[in-house]
């Protein structure tokens, strides 16, 4: 990557930065912004530092094995990488197509997932489409090795993880694009704290869902995890074109999912 992509990936990181702080998606000192250069080292914030007010040059070069690399710029000769690094190696490392990474502190999907609500459900078909759905890992110490652990398994089949009382990871093609999950899988936790205060609403029918996951299909959203978790979660699974949960699915589903299921099928019969 040339000179010039780096400065503007330098830039694009600080315009990340801000927007985290400015829509209160980081406070303080929180978060962490990274992307990987053409030589697959990775620019990536320093610790102890506001995201919201950095300058290009504070940002720093390290190796896949988090080691300080290149001649580095006099802003940033005494900063240290995030105290994050291990969690955002770790996904470089298991997806080779990820080329930015954004670790953030929302506070509704924090507060959702310390009381047990997932964000993992089909409601919201943008979030279907740019999401997916959305795991959420195990409790593990920030800042520490445990983190890469918490995020190995998921990272490789989703683009938007939330950590269990601690924050939200995204991945993406570029800073901004990374940025944009963080703030979709924010919204999403908003719209469904919203959602149980009025007693909570349907998810979308597995043929609505099919069709949203036909357009994240063309346009390369597509990840690992889609059919596995759309067929347990959603109820579409793809069986000779039929796009209904399978009979043993349905045994093993609880009284609420069967009766989900029994709805979305009139619902479906009724739309013919
Ligand atoms: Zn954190």
């Amino acid at each position: 990557m040339s000179n010039q992509n780096e400065q503007a990936l330098r830039a694009e990181i600080v315009q990340v930065g801000k927007l985290l702080y400015d829509r209160s998606l980081i406070v303080a000192t929180d978060g962490n912004i990274s992307a990987r250069l053409a030589d697959n080292t990775i620019l990536i914030t320093p610790s102890g530092l506001c995201k919201g007010l950095m300058s290009p040059d504070q940002l720093i070069v390290i190796d896949l094995d988090g080691r300080k690399v290149g001649p580095g710029t006099q802003a940033n000769q005494h900063l240290k990488p995030t105290s994050e690094t291990a969690m955002h190696l770790e996904a470089y490392k298991q997806r080779p197509d990820v080329l930015s990474v954004v670790h953030a502190h929302p506070p509704y999907a924090i507060t959702l997932s310390m009381v047990g609500i997932t964000l993992a459900e089909c409601m919201l078909p943008e979030a279907i489409m740019f999401l997916g759905l959305t795991p959420t890992t195990p409790y593990s110490t920030p800042a520490s090795q445990e983190n890469a652990a918490a995020i190995r398994k998921a990272i490789v089949g989703h683009d938007a993880i939330l950590l269990q009382r601690h924050g939200s990871l995204t991945v993406g093609n570029s800073p901004l694009n990374a940025y944009y999950r963080t703030e979709t899988l924010e919204q999403v936790a908003r719209i469904t704290y919203m959602l149980n205060q009025l007693g909570g609403a349907q998810t979308l029918p597995p043929f609505q869902v099919e069709k949203l996951l036909k357009i994240r299909q063309e346009m390369d959203l597509g990840r690992a995890a889609d059919e596995a978790d759309f067929c347990e979660i959603c109820g579409v699974c793809h069986i000779d074109g039929q796009h209904t949960k399978t009979e043993s699915e349905n045994q093993n589903g609880s009284e609420v999912d069967l009766v989900r299921s029994i709805t979305e099928r009139v619902i479906q019969e009724l739309q013919k």
